[in-house]
């Protein structure tokens, strides 16, 4: 294994410096010029006052400027901070003051935007125009700095899907043990693999699974700014891209622009992770693109990937696959118990999880990192359970649990069933707060594009529900929606859709 991220990238140029690293629209640029342009922003970095294990932020589009500023904070010894380009002032001023960042990078279109945000803080802000201006005038420096594998590599925010975002902290080791392990054995890199992007690369899915494994494999990334299924489906034609990983919503607008007629892509193997990949997708994905889905399971604390469905072991959809290596230990524990204890094959409790590529911690939050890194187990808040040949189903997250009079109700399995009914294309299920019940059941869904949204086609998906889940779990109500609300990492935001629909009568 390589020593640092900014080593990943050496090693990688020393192999291939004239295989294409990343290619977007007509341009393209080889291992080796990234390599050698990233450590002149280091130079440039390091010139402004840029210390090893200061922390650097990245405000940046998802477009080559993204993996040369990234490169360039990882030679230069800093840490990244990446943001999405989408961060509202206030939301990157927080990350600048939460992360203590001195130096911040952002592209020319945002620099209003990352400047009024860095105002009062004493953050420098650079545009990369500046940072590339400035590297003109300096050598690519002969060594980089060097980072031992408990040195932070980068602060990762996580989705805030159930709450406000936590800073993730994850150590050169963290993120190696992951991207080794990955580009090897789920996804089985070939040297002329090409993968196609469109993952957003503040986050973790998009910068460790796609764009650092693709790096280290040695193969090619195709970039997409902004995921467009039909810009999708035109650049995997294009470069004739072998690969492609993705969030679930994303595959649905994959396949709703192949029906409006776009060229089915040739891909040979797809991988699902984010949020749960509902079983009918899997299996129209499969039936559309003719080759193996792969759904996996992890988080930004656990350095993205912990398991995996993939071409070393037999499929099982529905599943999320076994770990992705023995460096990984996955278990079940009995939710809410004062230590860890391991539940039999089976049973439903806490996923929890150890091994090298757990997080540092949370920044600054000592006490949140002590509530979930408790025995040496890291404490996921998802509920699953393994079966007796270690394949690991998600049940859903802890926080997303409907408690419906007394019983507990499981929204990915009442969202399974319901997105069997033909006329529904996506469905999230949720707990409305009930004055006598505590929460009850109601089910969310963008029907098909055909279908029109009736209150007979609503008492329709009921009794479809009625018909195949036990009473506790149906769906008392089904409300229609154009879109369901995702955040920036495309997972449906649930707390955003019960705060619209508000409570119930008794
Ligand atoms: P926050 O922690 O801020 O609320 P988040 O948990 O969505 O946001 P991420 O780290 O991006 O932030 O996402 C990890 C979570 O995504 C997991 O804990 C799990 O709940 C969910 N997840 C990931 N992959 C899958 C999958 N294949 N099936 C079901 N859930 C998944
Ligand atoms: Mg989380």
């Amino acid at each position: 294994m390589t020593g640092s991220l900014a080593a990943l990238l050496a090693g990688t140029a020393a192999r291939r410096p004239g295989h294409r690293a990343l290619i977007r629209g007509s341009a393209h640029l080889t291992y080796g010029r990234l390599w050698e342009r990233a450590r002149r922003y280091a130079a440039v970095l390091h010139a402004s006052g840029v210390r090893p294990g200061d922390a650097v932020a990245l405000v940046l589009a998802d477009d080559e400027q993204f993996p040369l500023v990234y490169f360039g904070v990882q030679a230069a010894g800093a840490v990244a901070v990446p943001l999405n380009g989408t961060a509202s002032v206030s939301e990157i001023a927080h990350v600048l003051t939460d992360a203590d960042v001195r130096f911040l990078v952002c592209a020319s279109s945002l620099r209003a935007r990352a400047g009024a945000a860095a105002e009062g803080l004493g953050t420098r802000v650079s545009t990369v125009a500046e940072l590339e201006r400035a590297a003109a005038h300096t050598r690519p420096e002969d060594a980089f700095v060097a980072r031992r594998g408990d040195d932070p590599a980068v602060v990762f925010y996580t989705s805030g899907t159930t709450g406000a975002p936590k800073g993730v902290v994850l150590t050169q080791r963290n993120i190696l043990r992951n991207v080794t392990t990955m580009a090897v054995t789920p996804y089985a890199f070939r040297s002329d693999d090409v993968l196609l992007g469109g993952l957003p690369l503040a986050h973790g899915f998009g910068q460790i699974c796609s764009m650092l494994t693709a790096f280290e494999a040695g193969i090619t990334l195709v970039m997409m700014e902004r995921f467009s299924g039909k810009e999708a489906l035109a650049l995997a034609a294009e470069h004739r891209c072998t690969v492609f990983m993705g969030v679930p919503t994303m595959y649905l607008k994959l396949l709703d622009a192949v029906a409006d007629g776009g060229p089915v892509p040739r891909f040979d193997r797809v991988y699902s992770g984010g949020s749960p990949l509902p079983v009918p997708t899997f299996h129209d994905v499969r039936r559309v693109f003719q080759c193996p889905v792969y759904e996996g399971y992890g988080m930004t604390e656990t350095s993205t990937s912990l398991t995996y469905n993939h071409p070393g072991v037999p499929c099982r959809p529905g599943t999320v696959g076994v770990p992705i290596d023995d460096g990984v230990t996955v278990g079940v524990a009995r939710p809410n118990a004062d230590s860890v204890e391991l539940l039999p094959v089976g049973e439903v409790g806490e996923i929890v999880v150890r091994g090298e590529t757990v997080m540092a911690g949370y920044l600054g939050r000592p006490d949140l990192t002590a509530e979930v890194i408790r025995d040496g187990w890291f404490h996921t808040g998802d509920l699953g359970t393994l079966d007796a040949d270690g394949y690991l189903t998600v049940v859903g997250r802890k926080k997303e649990l409907i408690l419906r009079g007394g019983y507990n109700v499981y929204p990915r399995e009442v969202e399974e069933v319901l997105a069997e009914h033909p006329a529904v294309a996506h469905v999230a299920v949720v707990g409305v707060p009930h004055p006598v019940l505590g929460e009850e059941v109601w089910a969310v869904v963008v029907p098909t594009r055909s279908q029109e949204a009736t209150c007979d086609l609503a008492e329709e998906i009921v009794d479809w529900g009625r018909q195949r889940l036990s009473r506790h779990k149906c769906p008392r109500h089904v409300e229609f929606a154009r879109t369901l609300p995702l955040g920036a990492s495309g997972k449906v935001l649930k707390r955003e859709l019960v705060s619209t629909l508000g409570p119930v009568a008794a």
